[in-house]
């Protein structure tokens, strides 16, 4: 038998409702903030990932499920490498939002110079080639929103008021999330603390495991994040970041924080919060749920060098992403339902010789927006209504012969067993004012 691959999951029921809940409550929310909907191809450039996510990321090195057409793919066994393919011929599935939708705003100029700053959201798959288990998936969903062209520390914080207030439409009290934030600097502050940090690794060689050493070398920031306890008590002696920002990084993170508080969202500080990703610059930002144990269930930050990185002029951005998964394990720990309710319907049941007037009237509820369900497999009277309470239907239309024969059907309340008769011509109009 075809099994489903680990890591991956079918949505469907009540899982499907509550996807549905958390892409509409951001339809609606991140519309009221002025962002507009985007889809990007599930395939990439590779290139497209590793200018923007960066080279000596876990995401980029270990974790991108490459892409060969089927022709391609011989070649590239043979060979043993990919050396000799196009560019566009390297392609990978998309682990994260943000490169690909700073890619469009490059191709596409969404952001002229001079220009009014894109605002964009998605809600789409993502995958990963992580080793799966709660909370982590090898295709996961994010919903996301990127803000281009605006440099201010207001589009900063208002990104995190958005975030917190889409966590809080969900179903979250916000005395169970705790937001961490931090600034990682930007090009003119970063390199030096990086170094300082590469060099506190290298000086304390002897403590630390061989992933951190690797990390030195290729993005010594990332050993804060270490699995390994003992390097992170290693790591807390290492320098951080407030130290080493420069007067323009700090001045932002500061006016950052006066709008947070002036918008009443409480927040953590960690100077240790780096975030796994290359591009980000200056503010960064996690939220975790303190009753479940799930992880992060969002994040993000802001990528000023991003739109260069990808080919671009030099454009400001700050965005975040969301997992629905960890959303949803989350929400479940704590006890809240997000599906709700499956939903109702109205049960249009029939004698076998009255199929075709059932056939009409079925047409005729469903022309009126009414959810209307019949029976498709020839199946006796009783055996229908039992199938309607199955359903959960309210109603039932039930056409027998008389009936039929009168013009009128028996419009029966599956609750109350109260019923009535009414026309024919007048069914859908009565049924669709009672549901
Ligand atoms: P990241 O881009 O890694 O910061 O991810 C943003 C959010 O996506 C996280 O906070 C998680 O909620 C979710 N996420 C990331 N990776 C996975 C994964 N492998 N499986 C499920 N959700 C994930």
């Amino acid at each position: 038998m075809a099994q489903i691959i680990q890591g991956t999951e079918d949505l469907y029921g009540a899982d499907m409702r509550a996807w549905q809940r958390m892409t509409d409550i951001a339809r609606e929310l991140f519309g009221s903030y002025g962002f507009d909907p985007i889809e990007t191809p599930a395939i990439e450039q590779v290139d497209t990932f590793v200018h923007g996510i960066g080279e000596s990321t876990d995401v980029v090195r270990k974790e991108m499920f490459r892409v060969f057409s089927g022709a391609l793919l011989p070649e590239v066994m043979e060979r043993g490498s990919e050396a000799h393919l196009k560019p566009r011929q390297r392609m990978a599935l998309r682990p994260e939002g943000t490169a690909g939708v700073v890619r469009s705003a490059v191709e596409n100029n969404f952001v002229p110079q001079g220009g009014a700053p894109a605002k964009l959201w998605y809600a789409e798959a993502m995958f990963r080639g992580e080793r799966p288990q709660k909370g982590r998936l090898r295709q996961f969903h994010q919903v996301g929103l990127e803000w281009l062209g605006a440099p201010d520390p207001a589009a900063d914080a208002e990104c995190i008021i958005v975030l917190m207030e889409y966590f809080k439409r969900l179903g979250f009290d916000p005395s169970q999330l705790r937001l961490v934030i931090n600034s990682m600097g930007d090009a003119s502050c970063r390199p030096a603390y990086r170094d300082s940090v590469r060099q506190f690794i290298l000086d304390h060689a002897d403590e630390m495991c061989e992933d951190c050493l690797e990390r030195a070398e290729l993005n010594p920031l990332r050993a804060f994040d270490c699995k390994n306890a003992h390097c992170r008590e290693v790591m807390e002696a290492a320098p951080k970041i407030d130290g080493a920002l420069c007067d323009d990084c700090r001045a932002h993170y500061a006016q950052v924080k006066r709008y947070l508080d002036e918008a009443g969202i409480a927040y953590e500080e960690d100077p240790t919060l780096v975030r796994g990703l290359d591009y980000y610059t200056r503010t960064v930002f996690e939220v975790e749920v303190t009753g479940a144990k799930v992880g992060a269930i969002g994040g993000g930050g802001r990528y000023d060098g991003l739109m260069e990185l990808e080919g671009g002029k030099p454009t400001p951005g700050i965005g975040f992403a969301v997992g629905f998964e960890r959303i949803h394990l989350a929400l479940k720990e704590l006890g809240i339902d997000l599906a709700g309710e499956a939903p109702g319907c109205v049960y249009v049941a029939c004698m076998p010789s009255e199929r075709s007037a059932a056939f009409s009237a079925t047409l005729a509820l469903r022309q009126a927006g009414v959810r209307t369900e019949a029976d498709y497999q020839g199946r006796s009277l009783k055996a229908q209504f039992k199938q309607a309470n199955r359903l959960g239907a309210r109603l039932c239309v039930v056409l027998g012969t008389d009936e039929v024969a009168a013009g009128v059907a028996t419009v029966r309340d599956m609750v109350s067993h109260d019923q009535v008769q009414v026309p024919l011509t007048e069914l859908a109009s009565f049924v669709a004012e009672r549901v």
